[in-house]
């Protein structure tokens, strides 16, 4: 019978409203998905289909922590996002059978290192080390779908020491949950414990070491981190 070589990591995991854990496999995210963010950052909001990457599941920061400011940046964004954690899988899904999928929902901070994003897209790079990094996936308690239903609208904002900096409407995403889901289902087997970042509304912005982060979005819950 092998054995492991050394003790394996413990499975990272989430809390969830009540006290319980959401075992977390991956963390896909979708990139411009609000049309003033989309232009923010210099491209037409409705020339592309949507588009993924992904955090490794050990880059989440849950419970309030702190984040350590990461290092090889000097430009560490906030991107304000409502995180949808499924609770079931599979493959080629229609956009009619998506939501049925997703268990929980959250607040989140798709943190970037802004400078090796910009330096990737330049050289046509890959862009896991401007978004990949350790800590770079905070997310707020995860509450089960409300008696309401999965949230189409509601308010999403952010803000840093008290200073509003980012606010939309989660209704402004170019690509709705369930296209999201669907689309995402054609490039990979989707499972229970995926979570999926939905992309950003406009007025990203630096933060820098002693900045507290708080972002909410309305009916799904709040979030918030020191960068240290
Ligand atoms: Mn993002």
């Amino acid at each position: 019978m092998p054995k492991y070589v050394f003790a394996p990591p413990a499975p990272p995991a989430v809390p969830v409203a009540g006290g319980d854990l959401l075992p977390v496999r991956r963390i896909f995210c979708v990139g411009r998905n609000y049309a003033e963010h989309a232009r923010e950052m210099g491209h037409d909001p409705h020339a592309e289909p949507p588009f993924f990457f992904a955090k490794p599941a050990d880059a989440l920061v849950t419970g309030g922590a702190d984040t350590p400011y990461p290092p090889a940046t000097s430009d560490l964004h906030h991107e304000i996002e409502l995180v949808a954690a499924l609770g079931g899988g599979g493959t080629d899904i229609a956009p009619e059978q998506a939501l049925d999928l997703v268990w929980f929902y959250a607040a989140g901070i798709d943190l970037t290192r802004r400078d090796l994003q910009a330096a990737a897209k330049k050289a046509a790079k890959p862009w896991d080390m401007a978004k990949g990094f350790d800590h770079s996936a905070i997310v707020g308690e995860f509450r089960p779908v409300a008696e309401g239903g999965h949230p189409a609208k509601g308010r999403i904002a952010l803000r840093v020491n008290g200073e509003l900096r980012q606010q939309g409407d989660v209704a402004e995403m170019i690509w709705s949950l369930p296209q999201i889901i669907a689309a995402l289902s054609r490039l990979v087997t989707l499972a229970p414990g995926d979570l999926i970042f939905t992309g950003t509304p406009a007025g990203v912005s630096a933060i820098v070491r002693g900045d507290l982060v708080e972002g909410e979005i309305d009916g799904v819950g709040s979030v918030r981190t020191r960068i240290v």
